[in-house]
């Protein structure tokens, strides 16, 4: 018996079949953004959910629950985002449950997808063996996922773990959740991008290495090793997010911090100084236990760890 994972993100749904083990078999993943989200997200969702059960001969009798990971604030006791991203219509307020139990009958559990992937490192992933571990995605923002005596801490409503809205610099910039100096203002790939941008604007960097419509998180750690300047803000950057990390493992104490998001591949010039960075910056007794690496898993770990909440709190 399967179990069907659902990740639904700012641009696109993944829906795939996801074993008791946490083996993906047959996925697929659709745009919800073609027109503007003027046709609401989880249209977009049921429609395709029931097109890939067809597909996959998939009844309501074959499969055990479905586990959904979602983008935006969630409150996973209701199963509806209690709030959204600025940029999405028509999300917030949505119940992701209701609409999915109108296609499917059994059980459905609706998770933060920051949250998802801490879950999907728990269950088959780098904090296996943990029972306290914060699972930190950088990207666009920075999400957290926090583990404490083996289980997600959800908070009051499944919202715990906004860990790129805590404030690590007072009247410092402006957040799209309406706060000031949020730490993912200037720890998430975005602001990186934005500080090499400047430097390219303002002439600092050596000409020719990059153009200003390329700079992306892959393209900056290209040139890294070849620009002074860059290799600077780079530098300044880790900073940024070992300070973050630093509050973090203080307040929780892991075993292991896993990073993740697209800038986690690169291991010699962001996890390791990373690691270096974060280590002389918080208390011996912390050093000397806390485990710093690049999550394990890659894009599947959202249906994954959706599904695996499925299974632990699913109720038909
Ligand atoms: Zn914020």
């Amino acid at each position: 018996m399967n179990y069907i994972g659902i990740d639904i993100g700012g641009t696109q749904v993944k829906i795939g079949i996801v074993d008791e083990h946490g083996a993906v078999g047959k996925s697929s993943a659709y745009d919800v953004a073609f027109d503007g989200y003027d046709t609401p997200i989880i249209d977009t969702v049921i429609t395709k959910l029931s097109e890939f059960m067809q597909e996959n001969r998939l009844d309501n009798n074959r499969i055990r629950g479905i586990g959904v990971s979602a983008t935006g604030q969630i409150d996973t006791k209701e199963g509806k985002v209690a709030g959204a991203a600025g940029h999405i219509k028509n999300w917030e307020g949505c119940n992701i449950r209701e609409c999915i139990k109108k296609v499917y009958p059994g059980p459905v559990t609706v998770m933060n997808d920051a949250n998802c992937a801490a879950l999907a490192e728990q269950w088959i992933g780098g904090v296996k063996d943990a029972q306290d571990a914060v699972v930190v995605t950088i990207g666009t923002g920075v999400g957290g996922g926090i583990i404490a005596n083996a289980e997600i801490l959800c908070g009051t409503a499944g919202g715990a773990g906004e860990i790129g809205h805590f404030t690590i610099h007072n009247n410092g910039k402006r957040c799209s959740c309406g706060n000031r100096g949020c730490y993912e203002q200037y720890a998430s790939t975005t602001a990186l991008v934005r500080m090499v941008n400047q430097a390219q604007k303002a002439g600092r960097l050596k000409s020719g290495l990059m153009n200003s419509c390329d700079i992306n998180g892959y393209t900056i750690f290209e040139v890294a090793g070849r620009d002074s300047y860059l290799d600077e803000i780079l530098d300044k950057w880790i900073g940024y997010v070992a300070d973050g990390l630093a509050s973090i493992i203080h307040i929780f104490s892991p075993k292991v911090v896993l990073i993740g998001g697209g800038v986690s591949a690169q291991q010699e010039k962001f996890i390791e100084p990373l690691r270096i960075k974060v280590l002389s910056r918080i208390m011996p007794t912390y050093a000397k236990t806390v485990v710093i690496e690049a999550a394990t898993l890659g894009n599947a770990a959202g249906m994954i760890g959706a599904v695996y909440y499925c299974i632990k709190h699913g109720k038909a």
